[in-house]
This record gives C-alpha cells, sequence and structure tokens, in this order.
C-alpha cells in the first residue's frame, strides 16, 4: 500500500516500496540489508576493489502533475497512479537502476495505458496523434538503451506508456506448421508454458527471458542464449501484426517469401517507431530430449576463439559455443586457473548428439585447447548456468554495494576480431582507471557465426555515489569509439534505443537512414511513435528529446 503525502507544485511523494520501479524480481525479492553485508566481503574479495555500505533506496520523488487525462472510452485502460507511471519512465540500464534506487525518475510518462484489443490500441494512436501526445509502447520494460524511457521535446501535449501486457497469450498453434499466434505482450515463461501444454518449444530464452516479452524481442531484435543456429527472434518469426497511425500492418505466414522486400524485416528492430506490434506467428518445435557438453580450457581468449571458429566453420551448430574469458570464468566459478573456458554443448531431440560434441572436442583440441575432466566440465558448465540465471539480481545488489556494473556488446568479423577485444577492453580499462581509480573488464563470446563472433563486455567498477551517470556515460563512449574503430557493430542484440542513435547513425548507410524517416512519416505522419528512438531529429517525421541523461 502507498502511502502518500502532497508537495507543492507536483504529486504527492510516495513512500511505498521502489522495488517494482527499478528492481528484477518480485516483491518479495527486493534485496535486504542485511544480506548485503553479508555479500560485502565475499563481492570484494572476488572484485579486489572496496564495495561501500548497503544503499537504502530513496523514496519516489514527487512526479510532475499529468498534463493529460485520457478521453472517455480509455480512461478505462488509463492509469495515472505514481508508481506505475515511474515504473514506466526507467527500462533496466545501470543508468536505470541508479536513478531508480534514488527515486529520481526524469521521463515519467503522464499516463500508463493497458490495451485490452487491438481496437484500443488502434483508439489510443488514433487519439495520440489528433492530440499530439507521443507514445512509448512498452513491454517488459527490460530495454538497456533508453528505449522505453520517455524522454522528449516539449512540442507534445503529453507523452503516454502504451503497457501491452494485457494482449497477452498463445492464441493458436499450428502443429502440422509448428508455428503459434502469440501475442505481444506474453512473457518468456509464460510463452513456454503455454507452449509445453502442447509439447513444444519456442527455444528463445534471452538473459531477460523472466521480464521481457514477445512484442520487446520483435521490436529490438532480440537474441536468445543459444550460442548458433536459429538463436535471433528474427530466424524465428513467420509473420509480424503490428497497428500503425496509418493501418493494420499484417504480413502473410509463408516459410519464405522472394516477393521484395520483406515486410517483416522492416518491423523487426523497428523499436516502436512505426508502429505497435499486437501479435506474431512464431516458429516453435518439440522439446529437445537429450543434451551433451563439455567444457575445454584455453590458455588464451585468442586461441579459444580459433576453437569457436573451427567449429562453426566445420557447419556444426553447438547450442552452446561460449567462450569466457579468464576473469569472467574465475569470477563466475567457472574455471579458476587463469585459463579460458570454452563451454560446448549440443542438444538434439531425436537421439544423443554424441558424434556431433566429439567432433566440436577434436576441433577444439586441435586448437590447443585441454578437455576439462567430465566432473569438473559438469560442475564448470553448472556454475555457469547459475551465474548467468542470478546475474540480474546479482546486479541490483553490487549496485546497491556501490558497483558500477554493467554489460555492453558488439558483433565482428573474424579477421578483425582479436584486435577489437583487444581495443575495447584497452580503452574501456583505461576509461575505468582515469574515472573510477580501478575496476575489471571482462569479455566472452556469446554467439558465434561462420563469418564471425559477438564479443560481450561487463564492466565491474568502484562507483562514486552521486557520480555514477556521467562516470558510466564517460567509460561507455570511450568503449563505444574503440568498437565502432575496429569495425564492430554498436549492439548485436541490445538495441539502439535513445542511447545508440547517434553512434547507429554512423554505422547505417545515409540513404538508408533517409529511406527509414520516409518510412516512419509514412506510417505515422504525427511522429509520435517513440520519438526519439532510431532516427535523428532533423528528418520529417521523427523530433528527438534530449540525449539521455548523463550526468
Ligand atoms: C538483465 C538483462 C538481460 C538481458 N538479456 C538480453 C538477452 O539475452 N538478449 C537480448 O536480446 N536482450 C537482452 N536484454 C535487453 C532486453 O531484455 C531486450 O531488448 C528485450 O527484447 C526487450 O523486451 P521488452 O519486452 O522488455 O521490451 P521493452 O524494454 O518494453 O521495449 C524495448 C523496445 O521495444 C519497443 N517495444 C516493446 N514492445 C513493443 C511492441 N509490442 N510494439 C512495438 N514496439 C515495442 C519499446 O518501445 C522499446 O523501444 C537484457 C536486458 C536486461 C536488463
Amino acid at each position: 500500500m502507498a502511502h502518500a503525502h502532497a508537495h507543492a507544485g507536483r504529486g504527492p511523494t510516495v513512500t511505498a516500496s521502489t522495488y517494482p520501479v527499478w528492481g528484477w524480481g518480485g516483491p518479495d525479492q527486493e534485496p535486504e540489508p542485511a544480506a548485503l553485508t553479508a555479500l560485502a566481503p565475499v563481492a570484494q574479495a572476488l572484485l579486489g576493489f572496496d564495495l561501500q555500505a548497503p544503499e537504502r533506496p530513496a523514496p519516489l520523488q514527487p512526479l510532475p502533475t499529468p498534463r493529460l487525462a485520457a478521453p472517455a472510452p480509455l480512461a478505462g485502460i488509463a492509469s495515472a497512479e505514481p508508481l506505475d507511471r515511474a515504473r514506466h519512465g526507467l527500462g533496466r540500464a545501470y543508468w536505470d537502476l541508479i536513478r531508480g534506487v534514488r527515486g529520481r525518475i526524469d521521463h515519467p510518462p503522464d499516463l500508463v495505458l493497458r490495451p485490452r484489443t487491438e481496437a484500443e490500441v488502434a483508439a489510443t494512436l488514433d487519439w495520440c496523434g489528433q492530440a499530439q501526445v507521443a507514445v512509448v509502447p512498452f513491454g517488459g520494460g527490460t530495454s538497456v538503451v533508453g528505449g522505453v524511457e520517455p524522454a522528449m521535446e516539449d512540442r507534445f501535449a503529453g507523452v503516454i506508456a502504451l503497457d501491452l501486457g494485457a494482449l497477452a497469450g498463445v492464441a493458436e498453434v499450428d502443429p502440422i506448421g509448428r508455428a503459434a499466434r502469440v501475442l505481444a505482450g506474453t512473457t518468456g515463461p509464460n510463452l513456454e508454458a503455454a507452449l509445453g501444454r502442447h509439447g513444444l518449444t519456442c527455444r528463445f530464452y534471452p538473459q531477460s527471458f523472466e521480464r521481457s516479452t514477445v512484442g520487446g524481442w520483435l521490436a529490438t531484435r532480440a537474441a536468445g542464449h543459444f550460442s548458433t543456429g536459429p538463436t535471433h527472434i528474427d530466424d524465428l518469426v513467420e509473420a509480424i501484426r503490428l497497428i500503425t497511425p496509418a493501418g493494420v500492418w499484417a504480413s502473410r505466414r509463408l516459410p519464405a517469401s522472394g516477393a521484395g522486400p520483406s515486410p517483416d524485416r522492416l518491423a523487426l528492430g523497428s523499436e516502436g517507431t512505426l508502429g505497435v506490434i499486437t501479435e506474431a506467428w512464431l516458429r516453435v518445435r518439440p522439446h529437445p530430449t537429450s543434451r551433451t557438453g563439455t567444457v575445454v580450457a584455453f590458455e588464451s581468449f585468442p586461441a579459444g576463439a580459433e576453437a569457436v571458429r573451427a567449429i562453426v566453420q566445420a557447419g556444426l551448430t553447438p547450442a552452446t559455443c561460449r567462450l569466457i574469458d579468464a576473469t569472467e570464468a574465475a569470477l563466475t566459478g567457472t574455471l579458476a586457473g587463469g585459463e579460458a573456458a570454452l563451454l560446448v554443448g549440443f542438444e538434439a531431440a531425436d537421439g544423443p548428439p554424441d558424434a556431433e560434441l566429439a567432433a566440436a572436442a577434436t576441433l577444439a583440441r586441435d586448437t590447443g585447447g585441454r578437455l576439462v575432466s567430465e566432473q569438473a566440465g559438469a560442475a564448470a558448465a553448472d556454475a555457469w548456468r547459475g551465474s548467468f540465471r542470478r546475474a540480474p539480481y546479482l546486479r541490483e545488489q553490487l549496485v546497491l554495494l556501490g558497483v558500477l556494473v554493467e554489460t555492453f556488446e558488439t558483433a565482428v568479423t573474424w579477421d578483425r576480431l582479436e584486435e577489437l577485444v583487444d581495443r575495447v577492453a584497452e580503452a574501456t580499462r583505461a576509461a575505468l582507471a582515469q574515472v573510477c581509480g580501478a575496476g575489471t573488464v571482462t569479455c566472452r563470446l556469446t554467439h558465434a557465426y561462420p563469418d564471425g563472433a559477438a564479443p560481450y563486455f561487463t564492466v565491474l567498477a568502484p562507483a562514486r555515489r552521486g557520480s555514477e551517470l556521467s562516470q558510466w556515460a564517460q567509460v561507455k563512449a570511450a568503449a563505444a569509439e574503440a568498437m565502432l574503430a575496429t569495425g564492430g557493430t554498436i549492439t548485436h542484440h541490445h538495441a539502439v534505443g535513445r542511447e545508440h542513435r547517434p553512434l547507429y547513425e554512423r554505422q547505417r548507410p545515409e540513404p538508408f537512414g533517409l529511406a527509414l524517416a520516409a518510412a516512419k512519416a509514412a506510417l505515422d505522419p504525427g511522429g509520435v511513435l517513440n520519438p526519439g528512438v532510431l532516427l535523428p531529429p532533423d528528418l520529417p517525421g521523427s523530433v528527438v528529446g534530449p540525449a539521455m541523461p548523463l550526468t
């Protein structure tokens, strides 16, 4: 129950727990001060720098009074409740956590609307277009790139968060073609539970699986945790349905099509700027019945990368082919001996994939790897899996103990991989030394392709309370410059959002930027859909908000 008291000029101060605004877990999973105090010495010993006393989350600061009221037909699906507005003012990046813990919501939406039908989505878009109200589509709110933060210019009469949570569930299953029609607000666990009743799985597990939604995955071109094969949501989608201000955009269910540019390709990664995804047909499959895996130790990260390349170029498609550098292997309890760890695993629904594992192990040995004993390998793989699942929970605990903890990721061709990893790690370490005085940078390869791989970096450093946002902004800027300079993309799967927009503009062809802006102008003539995401400020149909608040 929220308690409130009046505050001049703004809404009431809310003193209820703000954990639902910034936290990952359920209401009973908010980190307790005693547990944090117990964690601190363990974490400090592992990280090698001083942690701080557990921070007590501050009450929610008063929000500005909403500038809007929903028109009568939409009033029943609108909320102006302060914690609800606050929750829809943040994603889940480090700077979202910091601001959430401090009770500071820089850009709350005026209202949260939860449509229950496509007709209500369309009515909301009609109202917003006519009244010049900006619309931020909101799935699970796990964006780490400012995709759901309603930061935008004053030219709008207001801004609403369009929460798709009430449009959820599996509406239809085609067991013959192995596909399912899924509503956009369906979360990972709910999707799998519904498909499980048909003996099927989508087999799509991003690390944010618990909270993120099908619509969010499609809108950001998310990637699951499998390292090879169909692991991007792009690979798993058969048809997409969007509601745009210009009408319904629904692609046909087809196994493949050569009919011109693909409507699905334009919808994928559109990040709420072209329309609201309401449902999609996703490819599904039977559950795998066997799994097998091993762990291989390498003296160096580049040697491990050679093995990954050999495995994928041999045509093998391991479910797991994750190379973890020595520091991350030690931090996660995967391998303690100062070696890089390669986790290789196969899955199959038609008998044990032992031959594939043997072939991968041979290639890994041929490139200098040392197979870890079966028992040690199983323990290492368990340790890794556990740390992967716990990561979102551990992250918020570390943040409360004064640790700057964040990740960023990219992809690059094999010929430039070693240079990129070295230069990005070096630039990030140098920035950390300057800005935080210490810190650790680790790297793993999360996804592997015949022509390249996706390096994923984790940063852990002592933060200075009150300066975290500018500290991280400086470190991230150094890392991003190094990534672009060495031929990487600004994101492999975390998306563009508001944060990466200027960097995305530097890597995409300029005529493509013009085509995208023209598409937006045609679909969203009022420019109300997620302004400031993907498109630059000076193109028609797009109005950009202030850059992400970095100070
Ligand atoms: C701890 C953690 C782990 C993560 N792990 C992964 C990972 O393994 N792989 C990965 O790819 N990403 C990962 N992410 C990033 C994030 O989870 C993904 O970008 C995810 O796809 C976002 O889904 P969501 O439902 O939370 O979308 P939101 O965060 O709500 O929205 C993301 C963007 O999509 C738009 N959007 C959302 N729903 C719709 C819709 N129905 N129609 C139109 N636009 C819409 C929003 O406007 C916004 O621009 C992680 C994030 C966190 C915090």
